[in-house]
């Protein structure tokens, strides 16, 4: 049983597909006017977990995922510049090339944290066409506007606007209070705008300033809206309504809120039925990591510590996807040295214990000790993803001196589907004939009590790139990070 905390009902349910074999997920992509962010890369690896949940049970998944190329403007509502645009300006380059360029970054970002792509990218400005017909839609139902600024949805023709906010908020949206209402949702009062919460379809170009990207449509040249946008690129590919819509908890608000407005008003129907938001990764003191505030930290940062990309991916599963998350260097440096430990053990893993190569290739037999940590990973991750839980347990079972090797390597690359750490690829690593003599010297020392001879030795080793581990059983040889 497969459970999630829908956003829609303010409650975890079990989760239902529309078809019994075949989910249809969307996630709002990246807006590619900069680097993403490790907070908007926290997003993007709780949304490949849920798809990697779903594949695990048995699932296949049609994951859409957009790019936001055109019509997000500063503030997630309708004033301030386009981002695209604005990026142009920044870098001197057409907003095609920016658009190009961050497109391909974050593509890589991906890659390097082991984030499976999506079955399909959609860039919003390939389906402009569509847009405007969408907007034909809402406006022979009678739910728009226009004003100097854009084509704007009235919402309230809508009976129930505001699907995905709490009790409080739709109260404060009944008192019909401008003034509370602006400041609840944050927006701001473009000129001409009937209700605080109306929100653009197709913006007009200013006058004054020539846009790089804007297109004609019946109402005059300009681009469409952000949440135009992602409602029928969603709706294109998956038909509607479809299982699973996702974002960052910054989109409740506003974005997904008009989303599944503008859904229920051109065709009367449910946008999505499960909707789950990740909640933010943020700094110490909870300052929020944003491009706007200018304190953002970028996965190349990272690598340029001498990170590995992964270790971030790690550090994000020491919280619960609908939790705060703290950024600090110090445990980025924690989860780094958890995984390198991680990977030691799997490759201390005696592969003498693998009576052939099928036995590694996890067709092993599991007695019920293992059958038992399988069903309780199984459980804690289909419990709305509760990846803390499963990280616990799957150091238990590294710890469980009762496993066989062999059932201990079948559980962690099985796990490893979820992870996603690259398990699979541990390989043994070489340790240089140098640094073995040098360990084995270290020993004869050791044991004749020469101990300041020893220790230099052990100097000399670490400078090569190696730390020794004393144990009962001898020297470990270990690679320095
Ligand atoms: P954007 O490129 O700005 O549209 O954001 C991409 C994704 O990152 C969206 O799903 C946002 O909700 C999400 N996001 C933005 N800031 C953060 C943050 N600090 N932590 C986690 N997710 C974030
Ligand atoms: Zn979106």
């Amino acid at each position: 049983m497969l459970k999630f905390y829908n956003s829609l009902s303010h409650k975890k349910e079990i989760f239902k597909p529309i078809d019994d074999k075949k989910v249809g997920l969307y996630t709002c992509g990246p807006t590619v006017y900069f680097y993403a962010h490790i907070g908007n890369l926290r997003t993007y690896i709780f949304e490949d977990i849920l798809k990697r949940v779903l594949l695990y049970n048995g699932y296949s998944v049609n994951h859409i995922m957009n790019i936001t190329d055109v019509g997000h403007l500063t503030s997630d509502a309708d004033i301030g510049e386009d981002k695209l645009e604005k990026g142009a300006q920044r870098e001197n380059k057409t907003v095609w090339e920016i658009a190009n360029f961050y497109e391909k970054v974050f593509k890589q970002d991906l890659k390097r944290l082991n984030i499976i792509f999506p079955s399909k990218w959609i860039r919003a400005t390939q389906t402009i066409k569509d847009q405007i017909k969408f907007i034909q839609i809402l406006e022979k139902k009678g739910f728009t506007y226009i004003i100097d600024d854009g084509v704007y949805f009235n919402t309230q023709k809508l009976k129930n606007y505001g699907a995905l906010w709490s009790e409080k908020a739709k109260k404060i949206l009944k008192s019909k209070s401008k003034d509370d209402i602006k400041k609840f949702v944050r927006v701001e009062m473009v000129p001409g705008k009937k209700n605080p919460t109306d929100f653009a379809l197709w913006k007009f170009s200013s006058k004054s300033v020539k846009r790089q990207m804007e297109w004609n449509s019946p109402w005059g040249k300009g681009f469409p809206g952000w949440h135009t946008e992602c409602v029928v690129m969603s709706i294109k590919e998956l038909g509607i309504p479809f299982d699973i819509h996702c974002g960052g908890i910054d989109h409740i608000p506003i974005h997904h809120t008009n989303e599944i407005a503008q859904a229920e008003a051109a065709f009367g129907k449910k946008l999505a039925n499960y909707w789950l938001h990740g909640e933010f990764l943020i700094l110490e003191k909870e300052k929020r990591m944003g491009k706007s505030e200018g304190n953002i930290i970028i996965l190349e940062d990272i690598i340029n510590k001498d990170f590995s990309p992964l270790s971030y991916r790690y550090f994000c599963f020491n919280a619960h996807y609908r939790s705060k998350l703290v950024f600090s260097w110090k445990a980025l440096e924690a989860s780094q040295r958890a995984l390198n430990n991680l990977y030691q053990k799997v490759r201390e893993i005696n592969k003498k214990d693998f009576s052939n190569k099928t036995d590694m290739d996890n067709s092993v037999y599991l007695g019920s000790r293992s059958q038992n940590y399988k069903k309780t990973f199984k459980k804690f991750i289909n419990d709305d993803l509760d990846m803390p839980k499963a990280m616990s347990l799957m150091w238990d079972v590294v710890k469980d001196d009762n496993l066989k090797n062999n059932e201990k390597y079948y559980l962690l690359i099985d796990f490893d589907k979820i992870f996603g750490l690259g398990l699979d690829k541990i390989k043994e690593i070489a340790i240089p004939q140098e640094v073995r003599n040098l360990v084995a010297l270290r020993e004869k020392y050791r044991k004749n009590k020469e101990f300041k001879k020893a220790d230099s030795l052990r100097d000399k080793i670490k400078s090569l790139g190696w730390e020794i581990e004393d144990t009962q059983d001898g020297p470990k040889i270990i690679k320095s990070k």
